[in-house]
């Protein structure tokens, strides 16, 4: 995950209005949150640890002055969450100077670092995002075709927005695995992670970055070039469509919120329950809870009810709290007593949370607790920039649905089918990646990462 926002707009606030693109886009990422603008062509940058409006005040704001202006909030794996690792960065290169938010994951990072080292590039951090700045930065071809060049030498799976020598670039990855979209504010020109961010500002969604595209906004304004051959149809994440991204956002002319009620239509008609209401795992299973009460006819009811405040930050508690585990973040209503319950979730990773949850509505009195998940089993883990653990990690990757039922302690469990899934996307399947529920990746996926990740083939094979 990760929201990336950029803006050109000579005569506007950019860094207030980066601000608010950001707090749009806070769910993709809750560790550390920054902002780049450009005032004729100085690159002034601040970002740190923390939500976006922890890390910028008003006064912290007015600071920042220019005409173009980039912004990222950030989600990381813990290991990796420090203020080195804060971005937009800036890396001070022979042939100029650059910051870059980047959403996704490269698959060569550690090819290409060794390659930079050998050239004497200096690199402070250990994401692949520095790597990409430090190949455009040093290029002495003309920022965009560097920025081009570059797009064919990295692999994987990135989005992101650039500012150098007073520019906005923005371009996506030839599968298009992580979303961007260009938007527009009557003359301007915006980038953003998902519409939701051009919605709070009152700005126009023109359109999606294609795959492989690359735009280039500056006082001349938007110029569009096909930087780097279209992989087949594409691969957007199809987490993207299940979770992700924010309900009331559009992706490929889709809003998400009913996307996920029809996943959710469709699971009560694969996967019916006798039950007498139907609660959602808040808030990711709610519009899927909703499409399943809408079709099976069972009652719609709160069940669980969610702490909002509960991020990343949160203090650990003692161990007598810790004990009360999951109360910290979800708490029953006494309304679920006496009564057999359906919970929707959007997915199941390991599935500690969901066995928490189906035994705190059996101790609040459920009678039965039927899990139902608006996505097929997670199998294999994800190389693109979603942290969703080693394959041994991985509750079904190696567990049939009775036993991760067993596990989990509930009276019954299902789960959405990948056809399913894929009619209620309302997008052919050749346009995603569903890697994690099929095990068949985009791109290649080299040795060392597979190894890395994949210890539970490795041990078996
Ligand atoms: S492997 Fe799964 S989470 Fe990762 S990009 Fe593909 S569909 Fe998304």
């Amino acid at each position: 995950m990760c929201g990336i926002f950029g803006i050109h707009a000579p005569e506007r606030d950019v860094a207030r209005l980066s601000y608010f693109g950001l707090f749009a886009l806070q769910h993709r990422g809750q560790e550390s949150a920054g902002i780049a603008v450009a005032d004729s062509g100085r690159l002034t940058v601040l970002r740190d640890m923390g939500l976006v409006t922890q890390v910028f005040s008003e006064q912290k704001l007015r600071g920042l002055r220019g005409q173009v202006a980039i912004g990222h909030s950030r989600y990381s794996t813990t290991g990796s969450t420090h203020w080195a690792n804060a971005q937009p960065i800036v890396q001070h290169g022979s042939a100029r100077t650059v910051a870059l938010g980047h959403n996704g994951n490269l698959t060569n990072t550690g090819e290409l670092r060794e390659e930079l080292l050998d050239d004497g590039v200096r690199l402070r951090s250990t994401s692949d995002t520095e790597v990409i700045a430090a190949l455009i930065a040093r290029d002495g071809r003309p920022l965009e075709e560097a920025a081009a060049a570059t797009m064919e030498k990295i692999e994987g799976a990135f989005s992101a927005v650039l500012l150098s020598e007073g520019k906005l670039i923005g371009f996506r990855d030839p599968n298009g695995i992580r979303p961007l979209a260009l938007g527009r504010l009557d003359d301007d020109w915006l980038l953003a992670s998902e519409t939701c961010a051009f919605d709070l500002l009152g700005a126009e969604a023109v359109r999606e970055l294609q795959p492989g595209e690359l735009v280039i906004i500056d006082d001349d304004g938007c110029r569009s070039v096909q930087a780097v051959e279209p992989a087949n149809g594409g691969a957007l994440c199809i987490f993207e469509f299940i979770y992700f991204a924010r309900p009331d956002s559009k992706l490929r002319g889709v809003e998400l919120h009913g996307a996920r009620v029809r996943m959710g239509e469709r699971l009560a008609a694969e996967a019916p329950a006798e039950a007498d209401s139907v609660m959602a795992v808040p808030d990711s299973g709610t519009p899927a809870a909703i499409g399943f009460a809408r079709a099976s006819g069972i009652p719609f009811a709160e069940g669980l009810i969610k702490n909002r405040y509960v991020g990343r930050t949160f203090i650990q508690p003692d161990q007598a709290l810790r004990e009360h585990g999951i109360k910290s973040k979800f708490n029953p209503l006494a309304d679920v007593a006496g009564k057999r319950v359906v919970v929707v979730d959007d997915s199941i990773v390991r599935g500690s949370t969901t066995r928490q949850i189906v035994a705190m509505l059996f101790e609040a009195g459920a009678l039965e607790v039927h899990v139902r998940v608006s996505s097929p089993p997670i199998v294999s883990p994800c190389f693109y920039g979603i942290d969703m653990a080693d394959e041994d990690d991985l509750v079904a990757a190696s567990r049939s649905v009775e036993e991760v039922r067993e596990l989990l302690g509930a009276t019954s469990l299902a789960y959405l089918s990948l056809e399913g899934l894929q009619e209620a996307t309302e997008r052919p399947e050749s346009s995603f990646c569903r890697a994690c529920l099929t095990r068949s990746y985009p791109t290649g996926i080299p040795d060392d990462l597979k190894l890395a990740k994949l210890r539970f083939e490795a041990a078996r094979a």
